[in-house]
């Protein structure tokens, strides 16, 4: 595991969005789905269960 990986990269991370305008901005969390269902910081450090995704940024 890379110590350096955050949620935001992660494959179970879904990002949280707000609408603005006709757009969407990312909020600052979202949730993550593994092993169950719980809020995170898009910049969290990544656990044990961090799975890279494929087009992590
Ligand atoms: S808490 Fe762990 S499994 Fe969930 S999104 Fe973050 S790194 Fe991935």
């Amino acid at each position: 595991m890379n110590e350096n990986n955050i949620c935001k990269n992660c494959r179970h991370f879904r990002q949280h969005y707000i609408k603005h305008g006709l757009s969407y901005r990312e909020l600052w969390y979202g949730h993550c789905v593994y092993p169950r269902l719980k809020k995170r910081e898009t910049a969290a450090k990544a656990c044990e269960h961090y799975k890279e995704r494929e087009n992590a940024e």
